[in-house]
């Protein structure tokens, strides 16, 4: 096959030029980063895991009328997706205190919040992703008032279905983060989700022993990160075979 033109490359994944205008391929790489790439590690597998995870939960969101960017799987890293005017902000959903939040405002991981709380964080990883308010937003015109408004409106239907469909098979989604691109029909524009939906960007913990199923197990040397990835993808019925060792031979006996 020739060669395609590269479009982007960050972290985890590379976006390539797609067969028809307006499409882009998203290929899954298995590099796992965390606190601004400070720590790297190649994962043999999480980029097949994460390109099926991606794919499950954009595919249910496509079928509730949330729209996504997501087409449809190629292969086993790779996505056929719209291309779309990313916005340059990470918008996180909280269900549970954890992370930088139990941090910055003192308050004990696990702590149940009143309710989800959307927090948006500039994308910039020189500054390391700052926390920015609405008014941050508006006034350096990164998004209006309206795309506001639709973003927190997508956020939280996004995390109602996901907080559902993850509490069926016994895991808490504690916070997640997405990422929303602009998508232009002539002269009118909606917002979409975008980017990946896997354990990379979401605080997934078992309901009953509290065990991590997500990046934490990366970030904080918690045990193996294939595995937790891999009990996610079994529980909801998404596993692909060989998974782990995607090139190696498997002996059948
Ligand atoms: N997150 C992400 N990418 C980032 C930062 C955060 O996907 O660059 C996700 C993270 O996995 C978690 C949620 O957003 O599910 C909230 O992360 P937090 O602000 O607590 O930051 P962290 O503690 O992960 O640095």
């Amino acid at each position: 096959m020739a060669r395609r033109k590269k479009i982007y490359e960050g972290k985890a994944k590379i976006l390539y030029e797609g067969p028809e205008p307006g499409t882009l391929v998203q290929y899954f790489k298995d590099d796992a980063t965390a606190f601004n790439a400070e720590k790297h590690d190649v994962i043999e597998g999480k980029g097949v895991l994460n390109n099926r995870l991606s794919e499950f939960f954009m595919t249910g969101l496509n079928a509730i009328g949330v729209p996504t960017h997501f087409i449809k799987r190629i292969n086993m890293r790779e996505q056929l997706i719209r291309q779309v005017e990313i916005i340059p902000l990470e918008v996180v959903v909280r269900n549970t205190a954890a992370g930088s939040m139990s941090k910055r405002l003192g308050i004990e991981e696990g702590t149940a919040l009143p309710r989800p709380i959307v927090e948006f964080y500039f994308k910039d990883d020189a500054l390391g992703d700052p926390l920015v308010t609405e008014e941050h937003i508006i006034a350096f015109g990164w998004a209006t008032q309206q795309d506001l408004d639709d973003m927190v409106a997508l956020a939280l239907r996004v995390n109602d279905f996901l907080s559902g469909v993850m509490l069926a098979v016994g895991i808490k989604l504690v916070d997640f983060k997405i990422e929303i691109g602009r998508i232009w029909d002539g002269d009118f524009m909606r917002l979409v989700v975008a980017d990946e939906i896997s354990p990379d960007s979401c605080r997934l913990w078992d309901v009953k022993t509290g065990d991590h199923l997500d990046k934490d197990v990366f970030r904080r040397d918690l045990g193996s990160l294939t595995d937790a990835y891999t009990e996610v993808a079994k529980r909801l019925g998404v596993l692909p075979t060989n998974v782990t060792h995607p090139t190696k031979p498997t002996l059948i006996n």
